[in-house]
């Protein structure tokens, strides 16, 4: 096989490879990448949760140092409740710190809510003797008080659903454009594996067709002399091993220089291929026809021994003899005839070459007797 034109195929092939190979994994980092972010919206989301709750909870703690200290008038209620500010003071830093994207305004406007509340615990937690102010007041005031926590952790855990759901509805659009992702690099990887399949079958085909035509004449389809004589040999070497026979007939058409003079060449060519044609229909199906040269065709017999190849190119000159019409453009009728030489293995020669120049000895003894006929050595 010629290699240039095994190279253009090598190339596209390594080329196809290397580009649906790029996408797969262009396509797989992507793919990568959308998982990471869904593990990030996961991560940041949790951490978020985390600190709304434990600041939702605080706050909720946030009016029981005032009631205990209501009830038992204990100054280190006022220590307990430093205690719990810095800590929801903290919570609120931190929760301002992870929620830079998310809705930070919310949690300013709570802060500063607290730090109005923080105010009044601080007052109620100052006074020397809780029940000084008289229990109806105090009651008011604490009760009022509860009412403002209550609020604000409200206000708290609202913001917490929102997020709740905000979250939700990020990891659904994750998980979509995951599932996209998915399809199309799995489709590329598909397209890859098909394309390089549909490559190389191509690429068997390209080779089985030119091995095909490497060994065919151009004009009539038929074996060339090359794949003829290697046959040949292949055929004479297997007679021999076996004690058989094998046989070649060796055809030139009569006066084929006058058939191109009077039609012009074109004319001559169509013939040549007519004539393969009818020489094919006459032999049997082992048999291989090539053509050996010019207007000459040769015939192969595997397995037949020279009685018989002298029958069967009896058989094949008179076919062609008796054949119609050759076609002619312009209706004129014309016909040829073959001069047929025979020669046998092991009869006339013992090895191929010498085989087939004893087919051609006998094909111009035909020429010689007057053309149109078979003869072989010894006729
Ligand atoms: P003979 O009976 O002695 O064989 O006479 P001939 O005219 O056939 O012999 P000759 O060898 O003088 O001429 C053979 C002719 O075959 C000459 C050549 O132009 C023709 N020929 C050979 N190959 C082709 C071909 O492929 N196409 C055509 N049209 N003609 C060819
Ligand atoms: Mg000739
Ligand atoms: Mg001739």
């Amino acid at each position: 096989m010629k290699r240039w034109v095994r190279h253009p195929l090598v190339l596209g092939l390594a080329g196809t490879a290397v580009l649906f190979v790029g996408l797969a994994g262009y396509g797989f980092r992507t793919l990568e990448h959308a998982f990471e972010r869904s593990a990030r919206i996961t991560q940041d989301t949790t951490q978020r949760i985390e600190v709304t709750l434990k600041l939702q909870k605080l706050l909720q703690r946030a009016a029981l140092p005032v009631h205990h200290y209501h009830i038992d008038g204990h100054s280190e209620q006022r220590m307990h409740f430093r205690m719990l500010a810095g800590e929801i003071n903290g919570t609120l830093s931190e929760t301002l710190s992870v929620r830079s994207g998310s809705r930070p305004q919310d949690f300013a406007a709570i802060a500063s809510s607290w730090r109005d509340l923080q105010g009044e615990i601080t007052a109620l937690l100052a006074l020397p003797d809780p029940n000084a102010m008289g229990l109806r007041v105090i009651h008011a005031r604490i009760h009022a008080l509860d009412e403002e926590v209550r609020a604000l952790s409200d206000r708290v855990g609202a913001l917490h659903d929102a997020d709740r759901i905000r979250t939700q509805e990020q990891l659904a659009d994750a998980a979509r454009w995951n599932r996209t992702l998915t399809v199309l690099v799995t489709a590329a990887f598909l397209v890859t594996v098909l394309s390089l399949m549909l490559g190389a079958a191509m690429m068997i085909h390209s080779q089985a067709t030119l091995r095909d035509l490497s060994m065919r004449d151009a004009l009539t389809g038929l074996f060339n002399r090359r794949e003829f004589q290697a046959r040949l040999r292949r055929q004479v070497e297997l007679a021999r091993r076996q004690g058989g026979s094998c046989a070649v007939l060796l055809l030139d058409v009569d006066h084929f220089k006058a058939v191109n003079d009077t039609y012009g060449h074109e004319v001559g060519d169509l013939v040549l291929r007519e004539l393969a044609e009818v020489v094919c229909r006459e032999v049997r199906r082992a048999d291989l026809v090539a053509r050996f040269g010019g207007e000459e065709l040769v015939v192969l017999l595997p397995h037949t021994d020279k009685a018989t190849a002298v029958s069967v190119g009896q058989r094949v000159q008179q076919a062609v003899a008796g054949h119609p019409a050759f076609v002619v453009p312009g209706g004129a009728q014309l016909t040829v005839t073959v001069s047929v030489g025979v020669a046998a293995f092991p009869a006339d020669a013992p090895v191929e070459e010498a085989l087939l120049r004893v087919a051609d000895q006998a094909m111009y003894a035909a020429k010689r007797a007057g053309r149109n006929q078979v003869t072989w050595q010894g006729a």
